[in-house]
């Protein structure tokens, strides 16, 4: 049989057998001690038999030699930097990341004694000015939280070879609907799994792609750290990625068709969504990316009662989290950036009155009527 598509992947790869009762999904193992005799079988070895069949699914996804499930998106992004990194080694990163991300580094790495540096701008050129004779890892995450903006993965993955780096991506925003970094050469993908992988907002995990032998060394931090994600889970997991695909291009749709709409719309001042030909890096999106996911920002106008635009909206919810199938709003000026001054966030573009969207699978005209009597409201309360 010839290879099969990623839709089919998402249905059926690494899809536990059931031997006895020939069930049509994976049974779930919930046992924490194994015999012996068999092998070195144990859950914080990250080789349960639902664990094996999820991370050869998300492998799949990303196209990947292997992939690893770990209990949150920090713990594989934290994982996967340690892996590569000791004491007296150097890493290049992004300079907007996940403020989880940011945190660790800024917050920890001092401890262990790597040092850091944040690149200058999203151009190549920003990275490999802050490259030193030390630098092992160059870390990036693109599409960026929250202004969508595109960071060229063949380029970097240029780079990083140029300069025998390791180069990791946190793809979250992309889900691998959207974006297959190793394609372009990147080495190592994470993903927050709570995000587009659960997609249900009910799952908290996270997942590493790579080659076989990259693997070996993340695994063998990973052990040690023990940030495996509970069988349970990983089988929820498992069957909510059965509809990632059908999920994600729904939310793509949805999203192109709110980014045009609001673009439009007089209260709007700006919307920042990759599947936007205004968009600053809609050329770069369009060559690495297969769809321009379901995030975006966008913000009203100063005259508008920010706070009365979210109280007014009744179908979208205001949450901190993303990517769920129900459409939420988040302001990230006092949520994921409330820990920079006022000016950090403005050199970041970040405005009192940006509101981040991730738009989720209800009816687009639902949707839109719904952001319209909100944006109406707002207008009259100010
Ligand atoms: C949420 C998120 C993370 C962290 O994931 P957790 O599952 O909360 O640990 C990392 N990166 C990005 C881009 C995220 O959105």
């Amino acid at each position: 049989m010839k290879a099969k598509q990623f839709d089919t992947h998402c249905v059926h790869e690494g899809q536990v057998e059931d031997t006895i009762y020939k069930g049509a999904i994976s049974p779930i193992y919930m046992a924490t001690a194994y015999s012996y005799e068999e092998t070195d079988r144990y859950p914080r070895y990250f080789n349960t038999p639902n664990q094996v069949g999820l991370a050869k699914k998300i492998a799949a996804l990303e196209g990947a030699e292997e992939g690893l499930i770990f209990g949150s998106g920090m713990a594989a992004i934290s994982t996967a930097l340690l892996a590569f990194l000791k004491a007296g080694d150097h890493v290049v990163l992004q300079n907007d990341l996940y403020g989880g991300t940011t945190n660790l580094v800024v917050e920890h790495f001092n401890q262990y004694g790597i040092e850091y540096s944040f690149a200058e701008g999203l151009t190549v050129s920003g990275f490999e000015k802050k490259i030193k004779e030390n630098t092992k890892v160059i870390y990036i995450e693109t599409p960026s939280n929250p202004l969508m903006k595109i960071v060229d993965l063949a380029a970097i993955a240029q780079l990083a070879k140029k300069h025998q780096l390791v180069s990791m991506i946190d793809s979250t925003f992309a889900s691998p609907v959207n974006q297959n970094p190793i394609s372009f050469g990147i080495d190592i993908v994470l993903h927050s799994a709570t995000k587009y992988l659960g997609g249900h907002s009910d799952i908290l995990a996270g997942a590493v792609a790579c080659s076989k032998t990259h693997m070996q060394k993340v695994f063998a931090v990973a052990k040690s750290l023990g940030g495996n994600l509970s069988e349970l889970s990983i089988w929820l997991l498992e069957r909510s990625i059965k509809t990632l695909a059908i999920r994600v291009r729904q939310q793509n749709e949805n999203a192109q068709a709110l980014a045009e709409y609001l673009l439009s719309h007089p209260a709007i001042t700006a919307v920042y969504y990759p599947g936007l030909e205004s968009h600053p890096d809609h050329a770069l999106a369009k060559q690495q990316m297969h769809g321009f996911t379901g995030m975006m920002s966008f913000e009203i106008k100063p005259a508008l009662n920010r706070t009365a635009f979210e109280k007014a909206l009744q179908l979208i919810q205001p949450v901190v989290s993303l990517a769920g199938v129900e459409s939420t709003i988040t302001i990230p000026a006092i949520t994921s950036h409330k820990l920079l001054t006022p000016e950090g966030r403005a050199q970041q573009g970040i405005t009192d009155q940006l509101i981040r969207f991730s738009v989720g699978i209800e009816h687009v005209e639902d949707l839109k009527n719904d952001l319209n009597q909100a944006l109406e409201k707002a207008t009259h309360e100010s």
